[in-house]
């Protein structure tokens, strides 16, 4: 098979995997015309210092020895198979490098015969590229579960990432619809990148610098939004991952009956993108968020949103006086511009036209602060129309999920 060919079957096969982040996202487009929202083959990802950068996404292989109901490379899928060697990835890696298609590569696979074999092929092509090529661009390899830790040290070695998919939030759907597959084994596999990852640390060598990132599929069995954001607290404190990825289910061709027909709504994913981004940095327990009477997040208004209304004798905030830990629960109060109110503070008292300036959406931080100068927010927060009011029509598109992906301004 030609390199073309392979390239495009298996770049196209790498899409379903969120770990690193991206979103897709359908457009109706003329067959002459320029630009198509659903390409694969190139992703983008955040490294740790904030840069954006341009990945060659795609798996060595498409075969798979496993049978995961919701994945398209699985045995018994009859997808059009193909696989390249680590010699031919990691010239198609340096081609697309040296024409500045890419800054990276995202090297992923179906599992061939076992997991270290597999995690050596994929170890095969990142050792090509930094030994034989001296490739200093990143690299990021998905950890096969059940791969040995000798492996998994040698793939941290040539790495900048690694990422184990933990796939579905509850165990026993991962029994039901991988059974080759247990949380047991994925979680070791992230202990073991962790536990190397210290270990380098600690002797000053080189391991996977930009940690380790894990996906987690919404909507293709009834998990709660709120048993996923348990699992992923759970993966973040005592693995220490970077990044949870959340990754809205996509039917596949000729996929099993029992899995859903329909993608989840895209604002799913978004919404749980924000949830995890409001225990992460802006203080709030996962309690607060979810309850056993709603564990699903609304789709209309935002997780933070929703805890304001549900709490509006909390409210209002004093922008001139209030802690920083009151001020990032004020909605629509992102991290850097609480961050920026408490620096101008000490110089002035600010008022709603500093807020605007600041690029603060007033319409909906407004009921729930107050400011020097007149203030409406005691009236508005009695209001019953309130929800109504500070409920911005949201039309999510694939620019705003990833900026949330990446920065998590509420
Ligand atoms: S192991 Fe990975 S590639 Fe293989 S069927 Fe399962 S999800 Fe797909």
């Amino acid at each position: 098979m030609e390199t073309r060919d392979k390239l495009k079957i298996l770049a196209d096969a790498a899409k379903y995997d969120a770990s690193c982040a991206s979103s897709g996202s359908y457009r109706k487009r003329a067959e002459s015309g320029l630009g198509n929202t659903e390409g694969m083959g190139i992703c983008h990802s955040y490294t740790p210092d904030g840069r954006c950068v341009s990945l060659l996404k795609v798996l060595l292989t498409n075969y798979c020895i496993y049978d995961c109901s919701y994945c398209v490379n699985r045995i018994s899928s009859d997808t059009r198979r193909a696989r390249f060697t680590p010699g031919e990835v990691a010239r198609l890696t340096l081609e697309f490098y040296k024409r500045n298609y890419i800054e990276g590569l995202f090297l992923s696979s179906g599992v061939i015969q076992d997991a270290d074999y597999t995690m050596d092929q994929l170890i095969q092509v990142a050792r090509t590229l930094r030994e034989e090529h001296l490739f200093g661009g990143y690299i990021h390899l998905k950890a096969v579960p059940g791969a040995s830790p000798d492996a998994l040290q040698l793939a941290g070695k040539y790495a900048d990432r690694l990422s184990a998919n933990i796939e579905l939030a509850r165990e026993n759907d991962l029994i039901q619809l991988a059974p080759a597959k247990s949380h047991t084994e994925i979680e070791q596999s992230m202990q073991q990148i962790r536990y190397r990852f210290l270990e380098a640390k600690d002797s000053k060598k080189h391991f996977a610098p930009a940690g380790q990132t894990t996906q987690m599929i919404v909507g293709a069995t009834p998990a709660t939004d709120a048993e996923m954001l348990a699992k992923a607290l759970s993966l973040y404190d005592t693995h220490k991952l970077r990044r949870v990825y959340y990754s809205a289910f996509s039917p596949i061709p000729h996929g099993d009956p029992t899995l859903p027909a329909q993608h989840p709504p895209l604002i799913r994913e978004h919404r749980l993108y924000q949830a995890d981004w409001l225990m992460r940095f802006y203080g709030f327990d996962q309690s607060e968020i979810t309850t056993a009477a709603e564990p699903n997040l609304s789709l209309q208004q935002d997780p933070k949103l929703s805890w304001a209304l549900r709490n509006r004798a909390f409210f209002p905030v004093d922008v001139n006086a209030a802690s920083r830990a009151a001020l990032l629960r004020v909605p629509g109060l992102g991290l850097r511009n609480v961050d920026r109110i408490l620096s101008i503070r000490r110089y002035h008292r600010l008022d709603f036209d500093d807020l605007k300036r600041l690029r603060v959406s007033l319409t909906k931080a407004q009921p729930f602060l107050t400011a020097a100068g007149p203030n409406r927010a005691a009236r508005l927060l009695d209001t019953q129309r309130l929800p109504d009011q500070v409920t911005p029509p949201e039309q999510l598109n694939l620019f705003e999920s990833a900026a949330t992906a990446r920065t998590g301004e509420l």
